[in-house]
């Protein structure tokens, strides 16, 4: 028997039209797609088109690949967890990939975390989040308390109770508002980290717990970084205060750490930049350093135990097909490893000293509304909203992988990216800022 040819699947312009014609894209029109990249092979921090060009990667595929692409160590972890089991349904059954995800998981975030609810996306993880606050509470015998706080501009994902506590007015699923559980919004926070905290940046949120919390079961919010609502920076005192203020009045703290967990901001989660821990925890995107979708739940023992012991029966209903895939958990694990036994705060603290002295510079050009840096994130806010076709295609251009969208030009690169990889990314944002000026 002949061995297989190895070769690489490309595509023709027959397979792209047909992408255009059936293919949803993320938040696209099927009537009026915008143009999708072939994209046939990724390694490093480098995506290579069809036609052989490479183009520098500043989005980590939104937030995820950490570690860059086609990894020899994330690739031997698959390989060799194929060798025994790729799936296994979860029920009544568990697995060595799933218990050490779930030790280390345990082992790296705040202390008060223990238990471990694998969820198969980050839209998923916060629903599963919403779903054990609401349970504590009819658990407790206070089945009043089974609404959501949050703040303004926050986004949560794409399912129905992630929506209803994505901003209704600013955020893109205003379309549902009538569908979805109307939830309590704050007013969202205005003091960047660097300013000088004041009370007032607090007094909506707080108003809010005040009159309602008899009504509600938790705030959830995006720690320190609102990603998708605005790619805004916040007062780490806005945090500690939202957890002072959960504890005075009972009510539960959910952290959504999807975008912002292992490492992204310059600590492993945005909640230590506060020092403070929350009930609940989500985790997904870099769980896998962008391999396959995985998320997780996190919780801290009380809320397990009162779930658990509580008048709702006891048992968590929640169930998916893929809990704990084998696969996306062994992968996991070999990403955790890598990034826990390397040293990715060194990597983080290099990346944000480049931006820092590059991009911030970006604020004299008249187009920019705003230039800020945290951690591996660089975020140019233009005075105007971009178009994003004619701009990805100009970066794709000048050999980089920018996504815009809405008024903000923004990268968040592997970890993994060298100085020069990282100048052309920042050569080609402010090529387009100072064209645009
Ligand atoms: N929460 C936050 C903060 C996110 O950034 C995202 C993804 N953009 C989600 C939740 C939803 O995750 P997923 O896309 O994996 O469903």
């Amino acid at each position: 028997m002949q061995e297989p040819v190895q070769h690489r699947p490309s595509l023709t312009d027959a397979d792209l039209q047909f992408d255009r014609d059936h293919i949803w894209h993320p938040y696209t029109s099927l009537a009026d797609p915008l143009p999708s990249y072939p994209i046939v092979a990724a390694a490093g921090c480098e995506l290579e088109l069809a036609d052989g060009r490479r183009l520098v990667d500043g989005m980590a595929s939104w937030w995820a690949a950490i570690h860059g692409y086609n990894h020899a160590y994330l690739n031997a972890a698959a390989t060799e967890q194929l060798q025994h089991m790729s799936h296994v349904m979860f029920g009544g059954i568990t697995h060595p990939p799933a218990v050490a995800l779930a030790r280390q998981l345990v082992a790296i975030t705040p202390a008060s975390l223990d238990a471990v609810f694998f969820a198969d996306s980050g839209s998923v993880a916060v629903e599963v989040a919403i779903k054990m606050a609401i349970q504590y509470w009819v658990s407790l015998d206070k089945p009043q308390k089974n609404r959501l706080v949050t703040i303004k501009r926050g986004y949560h994902g794409d399912t129905f109770a992630a929506m209803s506590v994505c901003d209704p007015v600013n955020g893109m699923h205003g379309l549902f508002q009538g569908a979805v559980r109307p939830q309590l919004f704050a007013d969202a926070p205005e003091l960047t980290p660097e300013q000088d905290w004041q009370q007032q940046d607090i007094a909506s949120l707080t108003q809010l717990l005040e009159q309602q919390h008899q009504q509600i079961a938790a705030l959830i919010l995006e720690p320190i970084v609102q990603g998708a609502g605005g790619m805004r920076f916040y007062h780490p005192e806005y945090l500690r205060q939202a957890r002072r203020l959960c504890d005075h009045y009972q009510v539960l703290l959910i952290a959504d750490e999807i975008a912002t967990g292992f490492g992204r901001t310059g600590r492993l989660f945005a909640c230590q930049h506060a020092d403070i821990e929350p009930d609940i925890m989500c985790l997904g995107k870099a769980l896998t350093g962008g391999y396959m979708t995985l998320a997780a739940v996190m919780t801290q023992r009380h809320v397990a135990n009162t779930i658990g012991q509580g008048n709702g029966g006891g048992a968590l209903m929640h169930g998916p097909t893929f809990m704990g895939n084998p696969l996306a958990c062994a992968v996991a694990n070999a990403s955790l490893a890598l990034l826990t036994h390397q040293p990715w705060q060194l990597r983080v603290h290099s990346i944000e000293q480049q931006l820092r002295a590059r991009l911030l510079g970006f604020n004299r050009y008249a187009s920019v509304a705003d230039a800020r840096v945290l951690g591996a994130i660089g975020v140019v806010e233009m005075q105007r909203p971009v178009n994003v076709a004619a701009l990805q295609k100009r970066f794709v251009e000048a050999g980089v992988w920018i996504r815009p969208f809405g008024k903000l030009i923004y990268i968040m690169p592997p970890y993994v990216i060298s100085r020069q990889q990282l100048e052309r990314l920042l050569d080609a944002i402010e090529m387009v800022v100072s064209d645009t000026d």
